[in-house]
């Protein structure tokens, strides 16, 4: 439930990643990285086991997504970036009371693809 979101961005790194694997020659997928920007409104949990779902029954299969949460900054226009927690938003600059702008959180990017190159030793899975 709600998966859908998560569910089609599997489904887009699972492609990227493949189209990078072709690009090297081939393979099979073992690491995949992303950056998740905090208001991408994407949760990396869901995406890890929408990305299970999505390998499962690929030649990815059993490669694992490592997610790197982006935290959003807030910055007042005189002060600079303001201190905040994930998830709380500072509503004004604590020393000058400006309105904050927000910068980054929107992250939704693949960082890194690692695979063993076709021949790499394993037994073919079957
Ligand atoms: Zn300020």
């Amino acid at each position: 439930m709600g998966m859908v979101h998560e569910t089609a961005i599997a489904l887009e790194v699972l492609r990227a990643s493949q189209e990078t694997l072709a690009q090297h020659g081939g393979g099979k997928l073992v690491r995949v990285k992303v950056a998740v920007g905090e208001l991408s409104a994407v949760l990396p949990e869901l995406l890890i086991y929408a990305w299970e779902a999505a390998a499962a029954g690929t030649s990815a299969k059993g490669a694992a997504l490592e997610v790197e949460f982006c935290p959003a900054v807030q910055r007042c226009p005189s002060c600079g970036p303001v201190a905040r927690q994930a998830g709380v938003w500072v509503p004004l600059c604590p020393a000058c009371g400006s309105p904050l702008q927000v910068e980054g959180g929107m992250e939704l990017d693949l960082l890194q693809v690692e695979f063993e190159p076709d021949g790499g030793g394993c037994e073919p899975d079957r």
